[in-house]
């Protein structure tokens, strides 16, 4: 083993929340940080062009995750693609920003999460932003994302949000990241440059401060354990160029390795569901049932007209939306339903869907899901995946979210705004078995979250700290520990996630 290196932080992960992480600690220079990645660098020039998302999807950057058979999606597996690369899956991601709303966060708060309801929150999603519009209650200026109003005229739809008004929502253009998310219909914004770049959380956290002195990046380590002294994170072991490595954490460790791989981390080092780490031969550190389990994510179905005339590709995947809540049965829930709309076909996705004729999509997208699932290890071997089982659609309640969906999109498809667009209905087409449909097209939106979650019950992973519970000098700090996922992308909320994590280390330290 190659001598030990010693430095206070290390920051396992450099997605959104592992970026943040680094860029915000070391910004005290006393304060050294180690940033270790399983993957390569983002040189690869596809990334940061906006229109080249799918093909780094199945590509070296991603890790490829693969769910078992989906009993609720006739047996289908599902492929989820995640970012291994600097960047994590910002690298590789479709930009939207997306806040989630206000009661999503009032109910983390409201399960045990003290100190994550939205008041307390808007600061942190405020900080990341450089947001084009500027300054305000509800946004950010002079933070490190440059945060757009959809920047592809092709990909925005007037149609689809005055449709919405005469169906009775608020718009057209109403923002979904301002005052109130739902009900009412705007455009997207994007984590894109001013010059039509990706703002990964590499080209916005990292980029700007890679020259700091007390800042270590480490690509092609892929971290396989946490060192405990007794109860005490001490560093990790980690593989690099095909040798095994340690470094030494004075401080902390801090775990951001997304939400299937950072519940697997925390198993090797012996932090989970004490029968199954032993079942693997791994001696439990502490008895942590919660880990891997409490596994959320988002689900897209596609929804497809045939355009009475044709109109020009976006390059962006959709540029407008709509969140409802369509369970009336839960009139204080955050929404179940986020509606997207692109107008033609975007062109990143032409050569996939290899559609014969001009046509419009609506994305519907599960936001609220009631089916949970979990995240297993399947050995004790770094290398290899984890078991990931989400349920999708074991709870009948989902099922019915997307029917809901399919009935407002036949609605607004029959208003004057987008009637005159609006030819057929080519998928799933009105005569076709809807149920039947939602369980053979629906597929995962990349949004997995909940599998260390924060909170105070049996089941919580980290406290309101983030600290993990039961041992001393570890944090997870990432998508995993949504107690669950937001109504909308999770981007914003990992960003937020890793300013509120800095500011409670740091605040801690002075
Ligand atoms: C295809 C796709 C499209 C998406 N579209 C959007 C969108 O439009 N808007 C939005 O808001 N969100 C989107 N998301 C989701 C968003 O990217 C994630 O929510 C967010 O990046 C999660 O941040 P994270 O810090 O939890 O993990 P990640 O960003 O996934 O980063 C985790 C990092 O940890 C590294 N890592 C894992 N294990 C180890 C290990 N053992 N050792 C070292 N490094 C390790 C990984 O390689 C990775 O770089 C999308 C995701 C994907 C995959």
């Amino acid at each position: 083993m190659a001598d030990e290196q010693s430095f206070d932080y290390i920051v396992v992960g450099s997605g959104a929340t592992g970026c943040t992480m680094a860029n915000r600690l070391t910004a005290n220079p006393n304060i050294r940080v180690l940033l270790l990645e399983a993957g390569d660098v983002d040189t690869d020039p596809r990334i940061a062009e906006p229109g080249n998302l799918v093909q780094l999807w199945g590509s070296d950057l991603d890790w490829k995750l693969q769910t078992e058979a989906q009993s609720g999606m006739n047996g289908r597996q599902i492929l989820i693609n995640q970012g291994k690369v600097i960047g994590g899956s910002t690298a590789l991601h479709a930009m939207m920003w997306v806040r989630g709303n206000r009661r999503n966060y009032d109910e983390w708060e409201a399960r045990g999460a003290e100190g994550w309801g939205f008041d307390a929150l808007l600061p942190y999603f405020k900080k990341s932003e450089n947001y084009e519009g500027g300054a305000s209650e509800y946004h950010g200026a002079g933070g490190p994302l440059s945060i757009r109003d959809c920047p592809d005229p092709a990909s925005r739809s007037e149609a689809f949000m005055v449709a919405a008004t005469e169906l009775g929502y608020d718009g057209p253009y109403w923002d979904t990241n301002g005052e109130r998310q739902e009900n009412g219909a705007g455009l997207i914004q994007f984590t894109i440059t001013e010059d039509g770049r990706r703002a990964s959380a590499s080209e916005a956290y990292l980029e700007p401060i890679r020259d700091r002195a007390n800042l270590t990046i480490r690509q092609r380590a892929l971290v396989g354990r946490v060192v405990f002294d007794g109860q005490r994170a001490v560093g990790v072991e980690y593989e690099h160029e095909g040798q095994l490595q340690r470094a030494r954490a004075e401080r902390e460790v801090i775990v951001s390795a997304g939400a299937f791989l950072s519940p697997k981390l925390l198993m090797l080092s012996g932090i989970g569901p004490a029968d199954q780490l032993r079942s693997h031969g791994i001696e439990p550190i502490v008895d942590l049932p919660g880990v891997g389990q409490n596994l959320q994510d988002h689900l897209q179905l596609p929804v497809v007209f045939r355009l009475k005339e044709e109109q020009p590709n976006p390059y962006i995947l959709t540029g407008n939306v709509l969140f409802v809540n369509t369970r009336l049965d839960r009139p204080d829930a955050p929404p179940d339903l986020q509606l997207n709309y692109t107008p033609a076909v975007p062109a990143p996705l032409a050569p996939v869907l290899n559609l014969p004729v001009p046509a419009m999509i609506f994305l519907p997208i599960l936001v609220q899901p009631d089916s949970i699932g979990e995240v297993r290890l399947r050995s004790a071997n770094p290398q290899d995946l984890p078991v990931v089982n989400p349920n999708y659609l074991q709870q009948e309640a989902d099922v019915q979210t997307f029917v809901q969906a399919v009935k407002l999109i036949r609605e607004m498809v029959g208003t004057q705004a987008l009637g005159g667009l609006a030819a057929e209905e080519l998928v799933p087409g009105s005569e076709g078995d809807l149920e039947g449909y939602i369980r053979a097209a629906t597929s995962t939106l990349w949004h997995p979250a909940g599998t260390c979650k924060l909170g105070t019950d049996d089941q919580a992973v980290v406290d309101p700290q983030l600290r993990v519970r039961g041992v001393e000098g570890l944090r997870v700090a990432d998508a995993s520990v949504m107690p669950r996922v937001p109504s909308g992308n999770t981007q914003a909320g990992c960003y937020m996630i890793g300013e509120k994590a800095a500011d409670m280390i740091l605040n801690g330290l002075s």
